[in-house]
């Protein structure tokens, strides 16, 4: 809107080359610029990190994806789950890729995030059974510990194996190889079912437990991408 002749700016083109362009004309819906020059600039992770939940509603949606744009996840796919409620349509999907790129501009990222056909979960699970890194994110033995003076949560959604070792069958106890690829699940806000929970554990998916507080499908999701990170 500012622009005049001469003025300088950046243009990406969602694949990791970043260009220096002067404008040359402005039309009533265009802009025509001259390229001066090409970079290709890294600004992404060492490794893959892709993060499935499903969409939360409104707003939401697009708050998530424009954080997880930001702290460089790779893949977005939208979940689906067996107490999901909406089945995100393709024009969700073309949204939140218009939230991607809108993201990206802000936060200077110049590879897009990937916004993955929605999936259901069990395909989920199979189709990253080799990412080297395979949470599920389930409230734990912390939120447990803090509804004693509350409800009695249902034990029955406690997945197999918990309590004891904290690492699932086919994971590596060695922090992770630099590069190796992560992968992570959020529930919707009913929860994964047992039998969704029991399917994970088979694959050697394991559950994190993000502290005693329920969090949003949204904040579920960023906080594991920050954990991801850093792992
Ligand atoms: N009603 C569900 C909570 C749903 S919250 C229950 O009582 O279990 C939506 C999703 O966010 C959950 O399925 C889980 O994947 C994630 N989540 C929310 N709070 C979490 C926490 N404290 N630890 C781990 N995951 C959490």
């Amino acid at each position: 809107m500012r622009a005049r002749s001469g003025y300088k700016c950046t243009l990406f083109d969602g694949t990791g080359s970043e260009y220096r362009a002067e404008v040359a004309e402005i039309l009533p819906k265009r802009v025509r610029l001259w390229i001066l020059d090409r970079q290709v600039v890294d600004r992404e992770l060492p490794f893959r990190i892709t993060i499935g939940a499903p969409l939360p509603k409104g707003d939401r949606e697009r708050f998530l994806v424009e954080k997880l744009t930001e702290l460089g996840v790779t893949v977005f796919v939208p979940l689906v789950t067996a107490r999901g409620v909406v089945r995100p349509t393709a024009a969700a999907v073309r949204r939140l890729e218009r939230a991607v790129i809108e993201a990206s501009k802000q936060c200077g990222r110049n590879r897009l995030m990937q916004i993955a056909a929605p999936t259901a979960l069990p395909s989920f699970l199979r189709d990253h059974a080799t990412a080297e890194v395979r949470w599920l994110a389930h409230p734990g033995d912390s939120r447990r510990e803090t509804t004693a003076a509350g409800h009695t949560p249902d034990a029955s959604n406690s997945p197999p194996g918990r309590g004891g070792s904290d690492v699932a069958p086919g994971e590596s106890l060695l922090v992770p190889r630099p590069d190796a690829a992560r992968a992570a699940a959020v529930g919707p806000e009913g929860g994964f079912t047992p039998e969704e929970l029991q399917a994970a554990a088979s694959l050697g998916w394991r559950c994190v437990d993000l502290g005693p507080r329920v969090l949003r499908v949204e904040t579920a999701a960023i906080a594991l991408a920050v954990k991801l990170t850093s792992h």
